[in-house]
């Protein structure tokens, strides 16, 4: 019986690690593959987190795993089906084994969302990507085009522009979300072209993207815009399916919690992205990690 199990290896979990270890408990970190890390570790450059100013995000994310493997935590891989709840604690079942313990934290993050338009699909490592850091490099003197107007797609752009020729951001609207330090850096950029007030209905390729289909919201006006690849980045969707028969989540999927982390069941706290909150960044979900730890403390001394 371990007392605290962790699922997910994000910046939020790996907080929890650490915290929970220097609390005293033995704490087992199950995360889908070996060294995963969270999304931090596809982001070049980290500009916002104090004292570590533009970390590349992998490295920020391999010091943050290794100070919870220093701390004492352990390490297993699976993909959780299920928690089940009983009288003598909870029950983790991945695909490979089920363990025992008294309380878990979820941190299981959240994934890109994607388009849903034809063509994304099929395209998919055929030129349509989520992740400029990852496959940013293979646009190498190529035409690209990056659609959201968020952090990321801004981050994304901007990676990008090392490498295209040319990179068109389609947004829906006539503003960006992005912070606006990154939007500043954005629009400083000559090869970068802005695409206002656009939705993308179809990517289009024969076995590799080749254009996309945009038309213009406020005006109707469509056009075929010729891109070799593609880079969706229109927020996330929290992984939380395994976890909804358990847990209350809102309609879009986040796992309802307020800033203590419990969740609608007594000895199951959910931290970082999958968790019902305004600001999704690596200082929240690491906070996420310390707040959640607090409230495991609490409910194993209460006995709940
Ligand atoms: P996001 O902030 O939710 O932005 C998603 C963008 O995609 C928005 O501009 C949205 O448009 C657009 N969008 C959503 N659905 C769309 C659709 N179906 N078609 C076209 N456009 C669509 O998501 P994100 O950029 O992936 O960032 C996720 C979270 O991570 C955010 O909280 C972000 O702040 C955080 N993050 C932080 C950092 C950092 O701290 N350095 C870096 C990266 C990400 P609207 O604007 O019209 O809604």
């Amino acid at each position: 019986m371990t007392d605290v199990i962790i699922i997910g290896s994000g910046p939020a979990g790996l907080t929890a690690a650490i915290y929970a270890r220097r609390a005293g408990f033995s704490v087992l970190v199950i995360e889908k593959a070996p060294m995963s890390g969270g999304q931090i570790v596809n982001t070049g450059e980290v500009d916002n987190y104090p004292g570590l100013q533009g970390i590349n995000g992998f490295e920020m994310g391999m010091k943050f795993r290794e100070h919870a493997e220093y701390a004492g935590a352990v390490f297993a891989e699976g993909m959780v089906q299920e928690i089940r709840s009983g009288d003598d604690g909870k029950e983790v079942v991945t695909e490979r084994e089920t363990y025992q313990t008294r309380a878990v934290i979820i941190a299981a993050g959240a994934a890109y969302a994607g388009l849903g338009v034809p063509g994304e699909e099929a395209l998919k490592g055929h030129g349509v990507s989520y992740c400029a850091t990852c496959d940013g490099a293979f646009f190498r003197g190529r035409v690209t085009a990056v659609v959201g107007g968020g952090d990321v797609a801004v981050e994304d752009a901007i990676v990008l522009s090392r490498f295209c020729t040319r990179v068109y951001v389609i947004h829906r609207r006539d503003s960006l979300r992005a912070a606006k330090a990154l939007q500043q850096k954005l629009f400083s950029l000559p090869g970068v072209e802005m695409v206002w007030d656009s939705v993308v209905e179809r990517i289009d390729g024969k076995g590799q993207v080749e254009s996309i289909h945009v038309r213009n919201q406020k005006n109707g006006e469509v056009q075929d815009i010729p891109v070799d690849g593609v880079f969706i980045a229109v927020g996330l969707k929290p992984l939380s399916s395994a976890f909804s028969s358990l847990v209350s989540t809102d309609q879009n999927g986040y796992i309802e919690a307020g800033e203590d982390c419990r969740t609608s069941c007594p000895g199951i706290f959910a931290a970082g992205d999958i968790r019902t909150k305004k600001l999704r960044q690596v200082v929240t979900a690491v906070a996420d990690g310390a707040n959640a730890v607090a409230g495991v403390e609490e409910y194993l001394m209460s006995g709940e």
